[in-house]
């Protein structure tokens, strides 16, 4: 249906006609006034084109305070109006046709008008009447004219009319083309002002509301707002929408993610994967209120929802609302072709987007992976270690909990070396190594990715576990730390939002967990290279150079947190017997048990070390005079029931030691000086008949 000029126009050029019509309704009154005044009208005819001036007035008042607002909606209206107007000029016609005034070609101008700015429908009606009025007219002033003087009168107005037609048919097509032509260049800049945000901005956030402005001004619409599936495919996020004039308190925010349970309309335009299109004022049932608050304002009469689809896969969706009513049809087939091409566009966009965005990440990925491997490398201590690779994991795989535990076999339980969960961090702790999926990665050595906890739960091969928080989390993968030949442990990460992680995130951190497993492996070996270097080979105790370490750091800690450090020195008695009654290897089986003799009384916070041959020192942070000597007697004890034969399964006698106790701060606050007291003490105890303790003499003061 063409639409006719009223439709077309907008309010500023609606604005701007009204003038025009306002000035040249005065035009018309004052040369109607002048024409009553100034030309020889008898008093009935005076009387006749007042009534008529009159009632042009107030008609034209009527017409132009309260019927042209509303006449492009209201087509029997216009059609009364010039009708009216018709009869009008046939009326003016009537008192001024035998001044020789042409009031007959004012049905011309009328039809000329009326077809410029009416729809055909009303031209042809009008043209008939305003032929019969003319003859009708010309009829009733037969007494001043000839039968022949009318006809050529109606000829006249017919041809006037034909004129009239013909320079409005020429009007409107001007008109039509002028409208094409600036819809398309409408179209094309809007396209155009959507590459260019499209090219300038690489940030999601920030181009798709850009467009949405693009699309609602251009097109233009009420409103618009474009909305993306998540990867669940299960939410829309918002990403804006833009409405044509400032209704601000009227915009209505999209939560950041809405489910399309609360959207029906929106999600069978989905599943469709085609536009749709509703009359609001007719459907009331057609959107739910939630749908219909978020996501339209309240004038909003018509909806279009245009997917916006990359192939077959649908991306998103163009929310289009329309305070244009049904009638008036608010979304014309040229409207739904722009807007597919927009959502084309738009999908490319988001598609060239994300790819870039892939890459990035990609890159970032192949940086972290190569980072990690170089800082790993040159780390030996755990903890640094996994507090790097944490730092390394935070660039490119944002997490809210993150946590490495290590496989403890022997126990059948994972040390949770670090935990990092919303922000705080916990002290490492042991948990169980048969619950939770932890166990289950461990286990089978197999990564596992957990998209959505809530979707997935009732085919997860195993129950979760919560470790940090007293929180669920949807998003869960952890990955298993393996070298060729054991379990290390394993490395997880947890969101709070599901959906967080994908493959890719699986894939780096497996290549990340590879590495860290490889460097804990080499830590651990390092480590126990460095304690067997520390050790004496025979006893496994602390050789002399690592016990006096220990010892000078004992004396530090003790100096600081103010408290004792008691040092025994112990010598086995007559141990040169052994070897020469029994041979080396019984000294040396003599030597073992009575270190471990020692060790059986020993805590692990303190420190035995053999001093050399058969002497041996004993470092007891935190022990005073009476507990360092409780010790001593109950190595003495231990001694009398040690295991020992000779090569052939006879008895042989017990050792015994002597053994000289000196305790920091009482007898010195210097270490070296507490050595030598203490070995004082020791050759005392040997001078006064071995087999005894000794505590060193207190200080002279
Ligand atoms: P005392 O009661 O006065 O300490 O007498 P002793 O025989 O224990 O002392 P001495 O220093 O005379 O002898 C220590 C001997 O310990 C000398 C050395 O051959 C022996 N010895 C030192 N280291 C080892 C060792 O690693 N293995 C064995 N089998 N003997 C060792
Ligand atoms: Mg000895
Ligand atoms: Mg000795």
């Amino acid at each position: 249906m063409a639409t006719s000029l009223f439709e077309q126009i907008n309010q500023e050029q609606k604005r701007r006609f009204h003038k025009h019509l306002g000035v040249f309704s005065w035009f018309l009154f004052l040369s109607f006034a002048g024409l009553i005044l100034f030309l020889p009208f008898d008093r009935s005819e005076k009387i006749h084109l007042t009534i008529l001036l009159v009632i042009s007035i107030l008609y034209s008042a009527i017409l132009y305070f309260g019927l042209i607002p509303s006449l492009d909606k209201k087509p029997f209206f216009f059609n009364l109006t010039v009708g009216f107007s018709t009869l009008l000029i046939g009326w003016a016609h009537y008192i001024l046709g035998p001044y020789h005034l042409h009031v007959d070609k004012l049905y011309a101008v009328n039809i000329i008008c009326i077809s410029v700015l009416g729809s055909w429908k009303s031209v042809v009606p009008i043209t008939l009447l305003s032929i019969g009025i003319n003859y009708f007219v010309n009829t009733s002033l037969v007494d001043f004219r000839s039968t022949q003087y009318i006809i050529i009168q109606a000829v006249d107005v017919m041809s006037l009319s034909i004129v009239g037609l013909i320079s409005g048919l020429l009007g409107r097509t001007l008109h039509h083309f002028n409208l094409i032509t600036t819809r398309k260049n409408r179209s094309l800049s809007m396209l155009v002002e959507a590459n260019r945000i499209t090219n300038i901005n690489q940030d999601l956030n920030v181009l798709l509301p850009e467009l949405a402005k693009n699309i609602a001004q251009g097109l233009p619409a009420t409103s618009c707002r474009i909305t993306l599936l998540d990867p669940s495919k299960k939410n829309l996020r918002d990403y804006g929408m833009h409405p044509l004039r400032n209704l601000s308190e009227m915009d209505p925010q999209l939560e950041d993610k809405c489910s399309l349970d609360h959207l029906p309309f929106h999600k069978r335009a989905i599943n469709n994967r085609s536009i749709s299109i509703v009359n609001l004022e007719e459907k009331q049932g057609a959107l739910n209120d939630k749908e219909r608050d978020i996501l339209f304002f309240r004038n909003v009469k018509t909806i279009c929802i245009v997917p916006i689809r990359k192939g077959g896969d649908v991306m998103g969706l163009l929310s289009i609302g329309e305070a244009r009513s049904w009638e008036r049809e608010p979304f014309p087939p040229r409207k739904l072709e722009l807007l597919k091409s927009l959502a084309n566009q738009t999908a490319s966009t988001i598609h060239t987007t994300q790819l870039r965005q892939d890459l990035e990440n990609q890159a970032n990925r192949l940086a972290v992976v190569y980072d990690v491997g170089k800082v790993i490398s040159k780390t030996i201590e755990i903890d640094d270690l996994l507090e790097l690779i944490h730092e390394q994991l935070t660039r490119v795989i944002p997490s809210d909990a993150y946590f490495v535990a290590l496989y403890l076999p022997q126990e059948n339980a994972l040390n949770l070396r670090m935990l990092i969960d919303n922000g705080k961090h916990y002290p490492p702790r042991k948990v169980p190594a048969d619950q939770g999926l932890s166990s289950w990665v461990i286990e089978n050595q197999e990564s596992l990715l957990i998209k959505d906890l809530a979707e997935e739960a009732s085919s997860l091969p195993i129950e979760p576990v919560v470790v940090g928080e007293d929180k669920i989390t949807p998003s869960w993968l952890g990955v298993p730390m393996i070298t060729e030949d054991e379990v290390i442990g394993i490395l997880a990460v947890a969101c709070y939002q599901a959906y967080a992680y994908d493959e890719s995130d699986q894939y780096l951190l497996e290549q990340i967990a590879q590495q860290a497993a490889l460097s804990i492996k080499n830590a651990r070996h390092h480590m126990e290279v460095e304690r067997q270097a520390s050790l004496d080979s025979l006893t496994g105790v602390l050789n002399h150079g690592h016990f006096i370490e220990a010892l000078h750091q004992a004396s530090q800690l003790a100096k600081r947190e103010k408290t004792s450090l008691s040092l025994i020195m112990l010598d086995i008695d007559h141990f040169k017997g052994y070897n020469d009654t029994y041979g080396h290897v019984i000294g040396d089986q003599v030597l073992k048990l009575t270190v471990e003799a020692i060790e059986k009384h020993v805590k692990s916070t303190d420190s035995v070390g053999r001093w050399g041959g058969e002497e041996f020192g004993i470092a007891l942070p935190d022990a005073n005079i009476h507990q360092a000597e409780l010790v001593a007697q109950r190595i003495r004890k231990t001694l009398t029931s040690l295991p020992l034969s000779d090569s052939q399964g006879n008895p042989i006698p017990k050792p015994t030691v002597s053994q000289g106790i000196a305790t920091l701060p009482v007898h010195s606050q210097d270490i070296d000086e507490l050595i030598k007291i203490a070995d004082r003490a020791l050759y005392r105890a040997k001078g006064k008949g071995r087999d005894q303790y000794r505590i060193a003499d207190a200080p002279s003061p």
